[in-house]
């Protein structure tokens, strides 16, 4: 018996709280690998959210705004964008959940980002003013494109012996770049599987599960053209398609 793979979104929230959205690109490229998408309420409280859980086969955190550095143990610093304690108060416990039933989880932008603090990890909260990197240099390359999102802007290296090499088969790709924050300290329980050239984190994943992944760019933005990108969303619902059938035994 085939099963189709459905998979929880969580998307953004405007600031008055009134309104739920994201961009179609996300439920489209879920669409083009084999899943079917939907959109999860953040009003679930933890039993209703259990509950859900049990229905799903994959989460995928799409991007969005900053996360509270409260979250993290750190005070606010100059740069900090705008804060959803809505969002932070339903993706930090969805993470931790997932991460316990082993659901396969793609995060994509501020996805990485709450996959990391949700897990005990810290982020740098503006890459201009605050990043120290290992690079001489000590500034961050520039990590906001101006050009359309399905166009790559910076190279990443993507480490050999990570699950995300296993989905591209290559050291380097070039990705697209949306982004001001990044991981800092990363989670015990998580693995850098690909840094930027100056020295900012680009994935993290937990590779003793069979998918638990961030990218710091966004493949949605580029799987219709970029095979890398179309190939992590097929490994991501393929993973969702295998816990499902797991599940069933
Ligand atoms: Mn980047």
């Amino acid at each position: 018996m085939d099963v189709i793979p459905v998979i929880g979104i969580s998307g953004s929230i405007k600031p008055d709280e009134s309104q739920l959205y994201l961009p179609r690109e996300y439920m489209a490229a879920v669409l083009a690998t084999g899943g079917i998408p939907m959109l999860l309420s953040p009003d679930m409280d933890e039993d209703r959210l259990a509950l859900c859980l049990s229905h799903l086969h994959g989460v995928l955190l799409t991007g969005g705004g900053d996360i509270a550095p409260r979250l993290y143990h750190a005070m606010p610093q100059q740069g900090l964008g705008e804060v959803s304690p809505l969002r932070d108060g339903f993706e930090l416990p969805l993470v931790r959940a997932c991460h316990e039933r082993q659901i396969p989880v793609l995060g994509i932008c501020r996805g990485i980002q709450v996959m990391n603090v949700a897990l005990g990890g810290t982020l740098c909260q503006d890459l201009a003013t605050q990043f120290l990197g290992p690079s001489e240099s000590k500034t961050p390359m520039l990590h906001n494109q101006t050009s359309p999102g399905q166009y790559s802007s910076h190279s990443i290296h993507i480490d050999k012996g990570s699950n995300l090499f296993a989905i591209v088969h290559e050291t380097m790709i070039h990705v697209n770049s949306f982004h001001h924050q990044a991981v800092e300290r990363v989670a015990p329980s998580l693995q850098t599987s690909s840094m930027a050239p100056d020295g900012v984190v680009e994935a993290v994943e937990d590779a003793a599960l069979p998918f638990f992944l961030g990218v710091q760019w966004h493949p949605e933005r580029m799987y219709r053209t970029d095979e890398f990108a179309y190939a992590l969303f097929l490994t991501f619902v393929r993973a969702a398609g295998a816990y499902a059938m797991n599940r069933n035994l």
